[in-house]
């Protein structure tokens, strides 16, 4: 099959080609590319002059939750309690009849009808004998019913989950709030879903995925589903089925070394191995919180609340142990670290010689605050960072609550990274970032939210240019699946993941690059989408 009269934008390739091209694959693979346009007339696709790019690889996201949120009874866009409580009786009809009662995305901060957030006696007007269970928005606090609380109180296990994400009364009586890894805990044991109902929400999930032109992900989503092995099962049966339009690495969520020994005991599969499209992805360890629950660890107290500098989970020994019990069974490490305790303590993991950081590109994933000593320290250890820029379009004008000021120029430091050389990749952390990559492309390179705010970008000596944004969705994240020389470029004997764009994005304004319009999408030879 040739793809005619296209374009070519190769981010990857210091040199941009000229003029029209022609781009020929076979059994999912690129063969050739032709210097001009094709004369034959068989098999031929006409690109039109538009532009042909490699497909995106998005490094870091949850894609069953993504699925879920879409087949699931999804609360984002409710304004008010009353409102909320309308939605779940209608999704549960007859809702006497259900034992549990599971919905997400609420945020009752911004709630019209309410001046305080919501409480398990609250959820008893929707039904007094129900489990009852509902997620916040950002995925990291949950609300639940009296009746959940009395079932969590006799979890043995729940109880080596940190204090501190169970949010206490006055006289020490949970409240029924519960944040991060308490409510993962949460998620993980109580919302049980089978093989079928993750494959229906990843079928959900995968047209939105084509849509923007990705064709590979790297994905959480163990929580979703409370097994790795049903987790594996969905993914596998689905390309079995010809129904996954997309390479998958799976991560594996532990919560702690016995977890990571039960995976390493029952499972003979390692980080990249598997089948062509679903990869076994990294060991998942959370190390704090979030900024706007005051939990990410960081080394000041936060500026709008003196009282807390958030919580690491692990002291140093712990997360050291499981570092080195992975890296030595060929496990890559994934570490959520947001704030620069954190970032620190994910660093100094990472420098143990027994934890080959060069060898096995483990990964910190956020990395949103830095300072001087830290990139220092990355740039020595060099673990693979996974940033998430449109998290930038609502956060920049909050980042001096959380961050003393002499700080701030090192929050989202995106290019201070690359400069350093220390490798990169762009993200959405899909459902909660944005799941366009040339949305979180024009975050990277203007810093402005999607209203042009702040005008000429904010921390603008941050900025990263066109070229180095694409590769941190194309050849970068190849990197971490160990496919450097078959995965994310455009050159003969890559994978044929491609996009047809309308505009060449070295050609379009910068603040015009996320209304680039993906037109085809290409998975392993195979057109996935068209517009
Ligand atoms: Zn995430």
């Amino acid at each position: 099959m040739i793809i005619n009269n296209v374009r070519l934008y190769q981010p990857a390739q210091a040199i941009q080609t000229q003029g029209l091209h022609a781009v020929e694959y076979q059994d999912g693979k690129i063969t050739h590319i032709y210097d001009q346009p094709y004369e034959g007339q068989e098999d031929v696709i006409d690109g039109r002059g538009k532009v042909l790019a490699p497909a995106f690889n998005d490094s870091h996201m949850h894609l069953l939750r993504f699925g879920l949120l879409k087949k699931e009874l999804d609360l984002t866009e409710v304004t008010s309690w009353a409102e909320m409580k309308e939605l779940v009786e209608n999704h549960y009809d007859k809702i006497q009849e259900y034992d549990w009662i599971f919905g997400k995305g609420f945020n009752d901060a911004n709630f019209t009808d309410m001046d305080r957030l919501l409480t398990p006696e609250d959820l008893s007007e929707i039904h007094v004998n129900a489990y009852i269970y509902f997620m916040h928005q950002d995925g990291h606090e949950c609300v639940i019913s009296e009746k959940a609380m009395e079932l969590l109180k006799k979890e043995k296990d729940f109880e080596k989950e940190p204090e501190e994400f169970k949010e206490k009364d006055e006289e020490g009586n949970w409240t029924g709030r519960f944040k991060d890894t308490a409510v993962h805990y949460i998620k993980h044991h109580f919302w049980g879903r089978s093989v079928e109902d993750a494959k229906e929400a990843i079928k959900c999930a995968t047209p939105y995925l084509s849509e923007v032109g990705i064709t590979s992900v790297h994905t959480d989503d163990i929580n979703f589903i409370g097994s790795y092995d049903k987790l594996w099962h969905a993914y596998t049966e689905l390309e079995q089925e010809g129904n996954l339009p997309i390479d998958v690495h799976l991560h594996h969520y532990i919560f702690n070394i016995d977890d990571l020994h039960k995976y390493l005991e029952t499972n003979t599969k390692r980080t990249g191995d598997g089948t062509d499209q679903v990869r076994v992805g990294s060991v998942k360890i959370f190390l704090d919180g979030t900024q706007r629950l005051h939990t990410a660890a960081m080394r000041n107290p936060y500026p709008d609340n003196p009282n807390t500098h958030g919580t690491l989970i692990y002291d140093q020994d712990q997360l050291n142990e499981m570092v080195k019990v992975a890296s030595e069974n060929g496990m890559q490490v994934a570490m959520h670290a947001i704030g620069d305790r954190a970032v620190e303590q994910a660093v100094t993991a990472l420098g143990q010689s027994e934890a080959h950081t060069a060898q096995l590109r483990h990964r910190i994933i956020h990395a949103q605050t830095l300072a001087p000593d830290l990139i220092k320290k990355l740039r020595e250890v060099k673990p693979y960072i996974e940033t998430q820029p449109s998290f930038l379009l609502s956060e920049w004008s909050e980042k001096d609550k959380w961050t003393p000021k002499e700080l701030v120029p090192y929050c989202d430091a995106y290019e201070s990274i690359r400069k350093e050389h220390i490798p990169m990749t762009l993200s959405s952390d899909l459902p909660i970032g944005s799941l366009d990559p040339l949305e979180s492309m024009y975050a990277a390179v203007t810093r402005m939210d999607l209203d042009g705010k702040p005008e000429g970008g904010w921390m603008p000596q941050e900025k990263l240019t066109v070229d180095h944004a694409f590769q941190g969705f194309t050849n970068l994240p190849a990197e971490l699946e160990y496919k450097d020389s078959e995965k994310g470029r455009l050159e003969a004997g890559y994978q044929a993941d491609l996009v047809l764009l309308d505009q060449h994005p070295l050609e379009v304004e910068e603040d015009q690059l996320h209304n680039i319009q993906v037109c085809r999408t290409w998975h392993r030879g195979k057109q996935v989408y068209k517009k």
